[in-house]
């Protein structure tokens, strides 16, 4: 893509009142915008990060047999009912009436519907396991709607549900989800902290929380240096220095953002809303349920908040919105037309900077916005192509063929 053509350039200061990174870059490199409070939208640059962040989610979904679906986000309240949560979750629903006074929720959770969908649709052990999952937005009146994207009163989340015959096949399957969340994380760019949570307004049971360190986190953990063990502050009445994993002294405290979490809700949902399956001997039975959240937009700002410097973004190469910053200087237009053309042919994302502005102004623009790798011709280049990677500090001059082939694989 040309730079030209996007919508909408860079901007050379951040919003007043943006307190944190990913508020200030996602802005400032034109990602995001701000509608109002905890409410973004995602400009082009922003959605081409946040549909590589769901394909790397979806392809690991679908490894542990979840299939894909869509779910509506406005909600009879009667559904809400059921459960108790259209009162016990007052703080966080936003609800609303109609002209004919009938009152829905918008949706902050899937739960209930997924409920609804069971017990319509199952009848027997043989109907059982299911994992069905989709990309949707959430609603929360988050009374403190702050810290960028990462806390939203609209937010986009991935949602996975699973239901079960036994308890041991819900736990079986929770580890399964929970090593493919660890996958999806590792494969994001994160290095990721698993703790255990209470399950808020979602089960009085204890959950999992991936927790990613960053001083921009709303969260405080207490992790082992030396294994993987971690537990949210929220759950410790008082600070340990033993890990109960491992023995050693080696507990830290750090701050973190949450970006997945995993809850095993158990037999209550089912109980409450009437689903159940017959088993073998013709029984009838409560289904064991779990649920499964990841937020992508979230993933975005995290990602911002980890990786980023005094000159913009630096993005992890795996969610960049492109490959390749092609930059043009007077004298290389020609050669940056060839190169720009011959990498879209070989499907490299590379985005071409062909405006007539300063190369101050190019290069500030390139650091901003984060692409991993930068390429520079010019009338001084020649032959060669000055590449440099955005998490680098020095530039290098390398045969233009040599560029080539490493970047298409020819
Ligand atoms: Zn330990």
């Amino acid at each position: 893509m040309k730079y030209s053509n996007v919508f909408p350039k860079t901007k050379k200061t951040a919003p007043t009142g943006a307190e944190s990174v990913n508020h200030q870059l996602l802005v400032r490199a034109g990602f995001v915008d701000q509608l109002m409070a905890g409410s973004w939208t995602l400009l082009p640059l922003g959605f081409r990060v946040v549909t590589k962040i769901n394909e790397i989610i979806r392809e690991e979904m679908n490894a542990i047999g979840g299939q894909e679906m869509l779910m509506p986000l406005l909600h009879p309240k009667e559904i809400w009912n059921e459960t108790g949560r259209w009162d016990k979750a007052a703080e966080i629903l936003y609800k609303l009436k109609d002209s004919r006074e009938h009152e829905y929720a918008l949706s902050f959770t899937h739960e209930e519907i997924v409920m609804d969908l069971l017990r319509k649709h199952i009848q027997s052990y043989q109907d059982l396991p299911v994992a069905v999952y989709h990309f949707s937005t959430k609603f929360r009146n988050e009374p403190r709607a702050r810290s960028g994207i990462l806390r939203g009163r609209e937010f986009m989340m991935k949602d996975l549900y699973s239901a079960h015959v036994s308890e041991e096949d819900l736990m079986e399957y929770y580890e399964k989800v929970k090593e493919a969340y660890k996958k999806i994380f590792k494969r994001l760019g994160f290095e990721i902290r698993v703790t255990e949570a209470s399950g808020g307004v979602f089960t009085d049971k204890h959950t999992h929380e991936f927790q990613v360190l960053s001083d921009g986190g709303e969260d405080t953990i207490f992790y082992c240096g030396t294994c993987d063990w971690g537990v949210n502050k929220e759950l410790m009445d008082e600070k340990i220095d033993t890990c109960p994993l491992c023995g050693k002294k080696d507990i830290r405290t750090g701050k973190s953002i949450e970006v997945g979490n995993i809850f095993p809700l158990g037999k209550w949902y089912a109980e409450k809303m009437k689903v159940s399956f017959t088993d073998e001997t013709g029984q009838k039975k409560p289904v064991w349920f779990g649920s499964y959240g990841i937020g992508p937009t979230r993933v975005m700002g995290t990602a911002v908040e980890v990786s980023h410097d005094d000159r913009g973004i630096v993005w992890f190469p795996q969610i960049a919105p492109f490959a390749v910053h092609l930059v043009s200087l007077p004298g290389g237009e020609e050669k940056a037309h060839v190169l720009y053309e011959t990498l879209q042919k070989n499907h490299v994302e590379v985005l071409w900077d062909d405006r007539k502005v300063s190369a101050g102004v190019k290069f500030g623009d390139a650091d901003l916005i984060g692409i991993p790798l930068r390429l520079v011709v010019s009338a001084k280049t020649g032959d060669q192509i000055e590449l440099k990677k955005r998490s680098e500090k020095e530039a290098k001059l390398i045969p233009l063929q040599a560029v080539m082939s490493t970047l298409t694989g020819t």
